[in-house]
């Protein structure tokens, strides 16, 4: 009786074992194809359908509104919806979607690249008067931009030419919209436009804060 006890004990622990071994091995497996080295960047603005929000909204509704769309990817140990890396909202906080090395959802076949979205909708044509919120990004989301871009750049060594608008690799859309003062985020950053062979980044890092 006893060694019967012993023998079905040993089996549960080698079940047990087999068990976690395969759940690790699946957990990097999945997550190691889910890994990006990121090629570049990518902006967008967020276009909401409800614009005014109190701040710490704006980041829950687009994962939902991801979450819904099946952008969710999953990346060591837990779901990420947000299709984005990164939100910068009115005030200029960045708040971080997914982690830079997950691979993004928010530009196809483009999504080795970092995706940032400004909060807004810049375009004349969807918002014409206001309506839908400020016409440009705040001075703020424009230094933050520029900030968080100037980083990524440098840790991930990005050519300039890579620092490009969603517009620039899907004609289909006009996000960040036509108002979205890319050449502005350009001589912030201290980069020439795309094609240019100078090094980037003249901005520090020290006053970067974020907030997950
Ligand atoms: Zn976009």
């Amino acid at each position: 009786m006893n060694n019967r006890r012993k023998t079905y004990r040993k089996y549960v622990v080698f079940g047990i074992t087999i068990s976690l071994a395969l759940a690790v091995t699946a957990i990097c497996v999945v997550s190691y194809k889910n890994t990006i080295t990121p090629a570049g960047i990518i902006i967008h603005h967020s276009a909401l359908p409800y614009p005014q929000l109190e701040p710490e909204a704006y980041l829950p509704l687009i994962t939902e509104i991801h979450r819904r769309r099946d952008y969710g990817i999953f990346y060591w140990g837990r779901m990420y919806y947000e299709g984005y890396h990164y939100v910068i909202l009115p005030d200029g906080t960045i708040k971080r979607g997914r982690p830079d090395h997950c691979r993004g959802a928010h530009a196809q076949g483009f999504n080795s690249y970092i995706g940032i979205c400004v909060v807004g909708d810049f375009s004349t044509t969807h918002n014409p008067d206001g309506s839908s919120g400020p016409l440009q990004p705040s001075d703020e989301q424009i230094k933050s931009l520029a900030e968080l871009c100037c980083r990524l750049i440098t840790e991930f060594r990005i050519p300039p030419g890579q620092l490009l608008r969603h517009s620039d690799v899907n004609q289909s859309t006009e996000c960040p919209g036509d108002r979205f003062p890319f050449q502005v985020l350009i001589k912030e950053i201290g980069t020439k436009p795309r094609g240019s062979e100078d090094k980037a980044c003249s901005v520090q890092f020290d006053k970067l804060v974020f907030q997950p």
